[in-house]
């Protein structure tokens, strides 16, 4: 990648302005890492430059494209942040600091990892700690796909440890920002360079078996194209093939027999409306008959990640098994591009709108999770300890939706108990809890909330907040909440004041 191609690229998106300040960063970045080499023998500024042409084409605004041309330069160069700062903007400046952090707590050396655990996945958590903005972590993706594609030229041990790390961290926090394509990209290369045999036995088990289905899908294609042109409804079909690794994940559970595996290539029909997509999956109904339980409507209830689209596999009467996914060109930009997709071009906020409330409260509720994200980094900095086990439950679990009898969304942790939900809704209803209703029926205070459950809070006047209720919250902001209100009525006293000063004290000492 050269400047002159990666201007090329920014040219449709950016305003003039901008583009000129691209062109300065581009300019300050070359000079500072001039005489670096990559292990490919390129020249150093041709990764910051690739790291900036994914963010470009990931439709990230202006800022991030900046930082990710000078992700680089504070750590491995002379530049400092000040320096940044004064040409680029306190924007610019804040997300290289954030790249920058994360790099240096992987390699130990920052004061993050003196109150974090060491642990396996540290590098998560350090991650999320760095993560207040979590276009740090959309350009740490764009940083590691890119080593990826260049990872042949490391020393194996190196390429192994690079592609575990890129599995075990990367990939699911891609999944979790629902970035799609992103998430396949990394797994896929992570994957061949981890298990190179069986990675191209699955590939050559894969092409066999699409030669002999890509022609007699191409049929169904036609029929299922025509039928919907007859019924008006405008639409786009393409293929979609499973992905090495997904294969590899599916075979696993069914035991290796690839004849249990009936969405190798699926159809993706793509509509303008929602009701387009029922509409569509009534006709494919139609025409041939669905297996029932393979029926799912992402659409009414979206997956945690955000993703939607309807998906149904039917037998056609030749006694071919075929899978569609229906979607609306919106769920598909989503379900491809995830959260990188709020932070376009074309809708550009000001910097400071991230970084201040407002970034998080714009956010769909399946994406709540990062309120929590970046509430948990705060507490982090400010030296509060927090549990793996805690971090593990709030960001790495899986998650469950639930609605409010009015129909809110409310999107919690699996395993989240009544409470966290009634602290999720609001701490002053939570305090007055006197029971509650799941799907109308009483529910004990300790049973787990279970996906899609109608949740209702009933509340009392004279209740008020327990001692034990400690043991029956899950999440961070429910037990947090919950200690002040147990503090404001004396039930517990505020010894973590003292506990406070001390650690203040120490992490002065450890400053020095
Ligand atoms: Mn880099």
């Amino acid at each position: 990648m050269r400047k002159k191609e990666l201007l090329e690229n920014a040219h449709p998106y950016y305003e003039e302005d901008q583009l000129l300040e691209l062109e300065h960063a581009i300019d300050f970045a070359t000079k500072a890492h001039n005489g670096q080499k990559r292990k490919s023998g390129d020249p150093y500024i041709s990764h910051p430059l690739a790291v900036a042409d994914l963010l470009i084409q990931w439709g990230m605004d202006i800022d991030s494209v900046l930082a990710g041309v000078l992700h680089d330069t504070v750590e491995d160069t002379e530049a400092t942040l000040d320096e940044i700062e004064s040409l680029f903007g306190h924007g610019v400046a804040f997300l290289v600091d954030g790249v920058t952090k994360v790099s240096k707590a992987r390699s130990g050396m920052q004061d993050l990892a003196n109150y974090l655990p060491q642990t396996k996945d540290n590098l998560s958590k350090l991650l999320i700690a760095v993560g207040q903005d979590v276009r740090v972590i959309i350009i740490k993706l764009a940083d590691r796909l890119h080593n990826l594609s260049t990872l042949q030229y490391m020393p194996h041990d190196k390429q192994v440890k690079i592609a575990r790390e890129s599995l075990e961290v990367f990939a699911p926090i891609a999944d979790r920002l629902g970035m799609g394509r992103v998430r396949v990209q990394i797994e896929e290369l992570a994957f061949s360079f981890l298990d190179p045999t069986e990675y191209n036995r699955l590939k050559n088990i894969m092409k066999k078996r699409l030669g002999k289905s890509t022609r007699k899908l191409g049929i169904v294609r036609t029929e299922v194209s025509a039928e919907l042109e007859k019924h008006k409804v405008k639409s786009e079909i393409n293929g979609r093939v499973k992905s090495i690794y997904s294969l590899y994940q599916k075979l696993k559970k069914v035991d290796g027999n690839i004849d249990d595996i009936y969405d190798l290539m699926a159809l993706r029909i793509i509509v303008e409306t929602k009701e387009d997509c029922y509409r569509v999956l009534g006709l494919l109904h139609t025409m041939y008959q669905p297996m029932i339980t393979r029926i799912k409507d992402y659409i009414a209830v979206p997956k945690p990640n955000g993703y939607q689209s309807l998906h149904t596999t039917v037998i056609t009467p030749t006694k071919q098994i075929v899978e569609f996914q229906i979607r609306t060109y919106t769920m598909h930009e989503f379900a491809e591009r995830g959260l990188a997709a709020g932070f376009h071009y074309h809708e550009q906020k000001s910097t400071n709108d991230y970084i201040k409330k407002k970034r998080a409260s714009t956010l769909p509720a399946q994406m709540q999770w990062i309120t929590q994200l970046q509430d948990i980094a705060t507490r982090l900095r400010n030296n509060e300890e927090i549990s793996t086990e805690q971090l593990n439950i709030d960001i790495f679990g899986n998650r469950i939706f639930v609605y409010s009898p009015k129909g809110d969304i409310y999107n919690l942790p699996e395993g989240a108990l009544p409470l966290d939900f009634a602290y999720m809704v609001h701490s002053d209803i939570a305090k007055h809890t006197y029971s509650f209703r799941v799907n109308g029926k009483i529910h004990p205070f300790d049973k787990p909330l279970s996906n899609g459950d109608v949740v209702e809070v009933v509340t009392r006047k004279i209740s008020s907040p327990k001692q034990d209720w400690l043991e029956l919250v899950k999440t961070t902001h429910a037990k947090q909440k919950l200690r002040s209100q147990l503090k404001e009525l004396g039930i517990i006293r505020t010894i973590s004041s003292a506990a406070h000063i001390i650690r203040q004290k120490t992490s002065r000492r450890k400053s020095k």
